[in-house]
């Protein structure tokens, strides 16, 4: 009855995602411009973010001596030195609160908009508080701060999104040729009595020629951008069918359940596998197999939240991971997924006529199951495993009582440890 379905998840075979997810190319580029960022890139951005945010705490902290150095070889120059250790200080518990919120796993996809400009706004507001304490030259000839705005604009690398990069040194050009207007047009900056520091004297060559070095610096960020994201994409997706491949799914899960651990939120893993499809690339031939996984994939993306995971964890097998569904709305889910693909049609590559396919799935609760992926990853097999023997096209859901602990793990503070490890 099983007709060869053999029991065990370690059958799944790698695949090799060779190559990329099919970049929206048709699209305009104002278009493109204004897309969702790439999922695929959505982890790498968030690591990039907390590393940005360490190296500029560190950076804050060894510039914040500059002050007091400067208050004790210069006192007549007070105020400077007070703007710049006030500067300092709000820089410094502005950094430490995004590192705090970083490490407790907060991260949006703006976020890494948001810090970029704001650290280039920092640098441009530095400049710009030379005015205040009338050192307009030290604002357009600035020898620290203003290369301060390279190591921003190159720091946007690590977000993984090439718009931030661009957005970021669009906007440190702008403000700099701002301030820089102020600063000729409100200050006599010609003026060489002004220079007590030795700036030099204000020129028009320096000026575009740090404007050109801006220009290129966020084009070198954004072209190190779309180089990595490309290499990214390629080893986290699957080329068949564009969807993220195991590799993805591996580092991705423990994200979610240390998450789900955290809060308490339930999550479900779905394992689904196409049913007797050895038989259908025998009958059909293997390009119309290829068709038939493209369209289950696609079916089964669009048939998911933008917050839940589809793989291609193997061959004809899939795996989606659905934060926020207890086991009885997974079940359902499930049976959403499996009635869907049984009612697509797969229109055959060279023939006028249609195939069906089946899928089957074994679903697995969070907490109930376990809490490792592993645990629920054979879970769900051995619920497949269960749907197979049993006829195929059908999900096995955990069984009723899981609900029940699932919901009583959530009430307990998401630990849920002394009903759990009783259970487990
Ligand atoms: P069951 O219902 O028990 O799952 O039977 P099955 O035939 O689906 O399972 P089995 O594991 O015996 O066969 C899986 C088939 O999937 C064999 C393999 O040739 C085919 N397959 C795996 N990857 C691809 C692919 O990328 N393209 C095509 N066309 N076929 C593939
Ligand atoms: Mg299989
Ligand atoms: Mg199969």
């Amino acid at each position: 009855m099983t007709e060869g379905y053999q029991h065990s998840r370690r059958r799944s075979r790698a695949i090799s995602g060779a190559a990329p997810l099919p970049p929206p190319r048709e699209l305009p580029v104002w278009r493109r411009l204004l897309l969702p960022p790439d999922p695929l890139q959505l982890d790498a951005g968030a690591e990039g973010e907390l590393l940005v945010a360490r190296v500029r705490t560190v950076l804050i902290l060894l510039l914040l001596p500059i002050p007091f150095i400067n208050m004790a070889l210069d006192p007549g120059n007070r105020a400077a030195s007070v703007i710049g250790l006030a500067a300092g200080v709000l820089a410094l518990t502005l950094a430490l609160g995004a590192q705090l919120l970083l490490r407790r796993d907060f991260y949006r996809p703006w976020v890494g908009l948001a810090t970029s400009l704001l650290d280039v706004t920092c640098v441009s507001a530095g400049l710009a508080a030379f005015l205040a304490v009338d050192q307009a030259i030290a604002t357009v000839n600035s020898r620290l701060l203003f290369e301060v705005y390279f190591i921003a604009i190159g720091a946007t690398a690590l977000r993984y999104d090439s718009r931030v990069s661009l957005a970021a040194g669009a906007m440190a050009i702008l403000q700099y040729v701002v301030v820089v207007l102020v600063a000729y047009h409100r200050f006599d900056v010609s003026n060489p009595l002004l220079d007590h520091r030795g700036y030099g004297a204000f020129d028009w060559a320096t000026q575009v020629s740090r404007l050109v070095l801006l220009g290129v610096t966020t084009l070198l960020a954004a072209g190190i951008v779309l180089r990595s994201q490309r290499l990214r994409r390629q080893s986290r997706s699957d080329r068949l069918t564009g969807l993220p491949n195991r590799s993805f799914f591996d580092d991705r899960v423990a994200a979610e359940l240390s998450r789900a651990r955290r809060y308490g939120t339930p999550v479900a893993l779905l394992m689904i596998d196409v049913d007797h499809f050895k038989r259908f690339n025998d009958t059909h031939g293997h390009a119309a197999g290829d068709v038939a996984l493209k369209a289950v994939a696609s079916t089964l993306q669009e048939a998911t939240r933008q917050s839940d995971i589809v793989v291609r964890y193997g061959g004809e097998e899939f795996v989606a991971l659905l934060p926020d569904l207890y086991p009885v709305a997974a079940t359902e889910r499930a049976e959403m997924l499996r009635h869907l693909i049984e009612e697509m049609p797969i229109g055959l590559p060279r023939r006028s006529e249609v195939a069906r396919i089946t899928i089957s799935i074994g679903v697995a609760a969070y907490g109930y199951d376990g809490t490792q992926a592993e645990d629920l990853l054979d879970r769900a097999d051995a619920r497949l495993f269960q749907a197979k023997e049993g006829g195929r096209n059908r999900v096995v859901g955990p069984p009723p009582e899981a609900e029940a602990f699932v919901i009583e793990r959530r009430a307990s503070g998401g630990h849920g440890s002394s009903v759990q490890s009783i259970m487990e």
